[in-house]
């Protein structure tokens, strides 16, 4: 049988075939005014779709990137800084700001689990210079509650600007990231906003140009300055990735025309249709019989689902691609062959979680000999999607 590639992963994500178009038909130098209006009619974009008054930087490089980039520019030798930590992005926060001299504190709330806020109320200590935690932890498809630990750094008063690794929490959870106070929210292309890996973007309140002005990192390539004085131009400091630029820009058309236009709003049905096919997921698969792993706090961005005991979650991973050629991911570091992932960021609608689950069906059934009854799992989705459409 024929048997189309379908990509289920947490990044890459599949492609919106409009922007692939406009990639393909690209073909313009980066300094020219035809690219500058390009640059500058997605940089207002990103504005609307990030949701904030502050400026919205695009970087050539993957989310990690941006990462290293607000640490850099951010940060100085010897700062104490507080990461949260729940999963492996988390993790990253710790290498990065390790690598470049800062002594943080860490906070950590085990895999699949988000944080005890109370706990990160008593880790907060006056001399930290930032908070760094990720919106949703992609590694265990947690949601941290950043709108709770924002309003927590205000009422201690605290001077920490707050760091928020939002690459897939953009376009599938809503900030409000000018009422909460996000000094830096980073997102990266390869998740909700539909086109290949090679993009950063990430918003900079006006607090964190201040502290720029003092911080003494290193950084060149990165340097947030530069690239904020290359923007008012319509051009980036270095060669940016022209194509994908492109992409980006007939993608958040696209988004814009699920609301006639108004990409606001558009923003905000892209985040519902994430939330209704994870929830149709969530109920698909455990009425298939698996536990979800992260059940008190799932993100909309991805489902993460634990296999029975003694079960390889890479088994699944394995019969799905060589069965249906349908991609979803195992779990990552300690997590691999327990957990599997399924994304819902980005080019996904209802029927392709209906196609996950159907496939998901068989697997249950010959792979990890459950008990299965066909057209179970779809059942609970189509309950879940019946009671959304009423709405
Ligand atoms: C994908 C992802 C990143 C970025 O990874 P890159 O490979 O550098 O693009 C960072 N944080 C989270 C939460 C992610 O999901």
């Amino acid at each position: 049988m024929i048997r189309k590639t379908r990509l289920y992963t947490p990044g890459p994500t599949p492609l919106l075939p409009a922007a692939q178009f406009a990639m393909a038909a690209a073909d313009i130098h980066h300094r020219t005014a035809e690219f500058r209006t390009l640059f500058q009619k997605v940089l207002a974009q990103l504005k609307v779709f990030v949701g904030t008054k502050n400026d919205v930087l695009l970087l050539s490089s993957s989310g990690t990137g941006a990462m290293e980039a607000a640490v850099t520019n951010l940060t100085s030798p010897g700062d104490r800084v507080l990461v949260l930590t729940a999963g492996k992005f988390g993790e990253r926060w710790t290498g990065l700001v390790k690598a470049f001299g800062c002594e943080p504190d860490v906070v950590t709330a085990p895999y699949g689990q988000t944080f005890n806020l109370a706990q990160i109320r008593a880790a907060l200590k006056p001399e930290h210079k930032a908070v760094f935690v990720q919106a949703t932890e992609t590694s265990t498809a947690v949601r941290h509650d950043i709108e709770a630990i924002a309003k927590l750094i205000k009422e201690a008063n605290s001077q920490a600007l707050l760091i928020v690794d939002g690459i897939t929490g953009l376009g599938t959870t809503h900030f409000d990231v000018d009422g909460w106070g996000i000094d830096v929210l980073i997102g990266g292309s390869q998740k909700a906003v539909m086109i290949p890996p090679g993009l950063a973007y990430l918003s900079v309140s006006e607090r964190a140009w201040a502290a720029m002005e003092t911080t003494k990192n290193p950084r060149y390539y990165f340097d947030l300055r530069k690239e904020r004085k290359n923007a008012v131009k319509g051009e980036s400091a270095y060669t940016p990735a022209v194509a994908l630029v492109a992409g980006l820009g007939a993608a958040l058309d696209y988004i814009a025309g699920q609301a006639g236009g108004d990409l606001e709003k558009g923003r905000i049905a892209l985040v519902n249709n994430a939330q209704v096919n994870a929830a149709a997921t969530r109920a698909g698969l455990t009425a298939l019989g698996f536990t979800l792993f992260a059940p008190t706090a799932p993100a909309a961005a991805a489902t993460a689902v634990a296999v029975p005991e003694g079960m390889d979650s890479g088994a699944v991973v394995k019969a799905l691609k060589s069965r249906f050629a349908l991609v979803i991911a195992n779990g990552q570091g300690e997590m691999q062959g327990k957990i599997f992932r399924v994304a819902h960021l980005g080019f996904f609608d209802y029927l392709d979680t209906v196609a996950l689950l159907g496939a998901m069906e068989h697997i249950a059934k010959d792979t990890l000999k459950l008990p299965v009854v066909y057209g179970q799992a779809i059942e609970a989705a189509q309950r879940v999607y019946a009671e959304a459409a009423k709405q």
